[in-house]
């Protein structure tokens, strides 16, 4: 197991500066996710790291070593990339053991590490079958078996389930967990799909425009989002604006234009005074739906808008001049009178003070 050290990586292209000095340590062992929206740079920092690019300033070390300017095939790296196809004209077998033929590596042990591999993502009996008779799913098993069967340092996913559909994904995204852990491997993985990242990352980095926004694991970025950019990036946000009345332990009194809440400080570098101008963070899923006045922590207003699922409900509450996602989970019907005259209650701990 290794830990990657990334350190000060600027990486340009022509006039864009893809990376603007990137420090970032994943763990040995660690499946890492770089997040963010189109263009930010999280390619690029993947192919710096399997040495298809190399900084133009900073350093990127394997445990102890430096392999800035080491060429890919020397740094054992598996990777597996939305584009990198099977061959089509070769069996699952031979697409496995290519790898191995080019490492020299002999006829005995090459065909017992291809058989191990295609066993450990369960495609043990489709050796003698081309990729075009095989599912999507499958064909990606393959994908990471060979992957994985140079016994890489660390494995580099990008984009890997973009092609499979809803269902398939969720199934092969849990199989690269069991994996990743099984042979303990350092992971990095980049993707667009957020819940792909929050379901099975151990931690993740959430870039914007070539630089880091926020590390840290999925809960503390769901919940602790240290920036409206993250805490909107991540999930669904309402966004308050107010001003703060008090604050200590952590946590301050925020006067918005619908009430007064109270939440946790996340993002401050420094003691916060009394009127400063900050941005409330609520999550549709924390705000509880009263009948009666609660009492502190709670917005009165009434319901617009709503959308029933079933087992959950979206609904527009409006208070004053502000409009707020709600979702409530197990929804009661509410029509005419019972959607009039309500107050939205959130715990403290729940909401999110934010600097403006
Ligand atoms: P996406 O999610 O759309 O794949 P990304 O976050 O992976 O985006 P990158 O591919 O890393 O983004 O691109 C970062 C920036 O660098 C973009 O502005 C992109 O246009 C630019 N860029 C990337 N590769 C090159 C290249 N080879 N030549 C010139 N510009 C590039």
């Amino acid at each position: 197991m290794i830990g990657i050290e990334v350190q000060g990586v600027v990486k340009r292209f022509g006039e864009t500066v893809a990376l603007q000095g990137i420090d970032l340590s994943i763990e040995p062992g660690e499946l890492f996710f770089l997040l963010g929206p189109s263009g930010c740079g999280k390619t690029t920092l993947l192919r710096t790291l399997a040495g298809f690019y190399f900084p133009d300033e900073g350093s990127v070390k394997f445990g102890d070593k430096d392999v800035s300017r080491l060429d890919p095939h020397k740094r054992r790296t598996g990777m597996m990339f939305q584009s990198y196809a099977l061959w089509p004209h070769m069996t699952v077998w031979d697409n496995v053991a290519f790898g191995l033929r080019q490492l020299k590596v002999g006829k005995a042990e090459r065909e017992q590490r291809v058989r191990e591999a295609l066993v450990s993502v369960q495609m043990d009996e489709y050796g003698e079958r081309k990729p075009n008779q095989l599912s999507g799913g499958q064909q990606q098993r393959v994908a990471l078996a060979r992957a994985l069967v140079v016994r890489p340092r660390c494995l580099l996913l990008d984009e890997p389930l973009s092609n499979l559909d809803a269902r398939l994904r969720n199934e092969m995204r849990l199989e690269i967990r069991r994996i990743c852990k099984e042979f303990e491997l350092t992971t990095v993985y980049v993707t667009h799909d957020q819940k792909e990242a929050l379901s099975i990352a151990d931690r993740m980095a959430v870039f914007e425009k070539g630089r880091i926004l926020q590390v840290g694991s999925p809960s503390d970025v769901y919940r602790r989002p240290e920036s409206k950019t993250v805490a909107s990036f991540i999930g669904e946000a309402n966004f308050l604006e107010g001003e703060v009345v008090r604050t200590g332990a952590g946590e301050a009194l925020v006067k918005t234009s619908c009430g007064a809440l109270s939440g946790i400080l996340c993002g401050f570098d420094e003691e916060l005074a009394e009127g400063t101008a900050v941005t409330l963070c609520v999550r549709p899923e924390v705000l509880k739906i009263f009948d009666m006045d609660p009492g502190e922590n709670c917005i009165a207003g009434k319901i617009g808008d709503s959308v029933y699922f079933g087992e959950v409900a979206h609904y527009e509450f409006l208070s004053g001049q502000e409009s707020l996602r709600v979702s409530e989970l197990n929804p009661k019907p509410r029509s005419g009178a019972r959607s009039e005259g309500l107050f939205l209650y959130a715990d403290t701990e729940d909401v999110v003070v934010l600097p403006r």
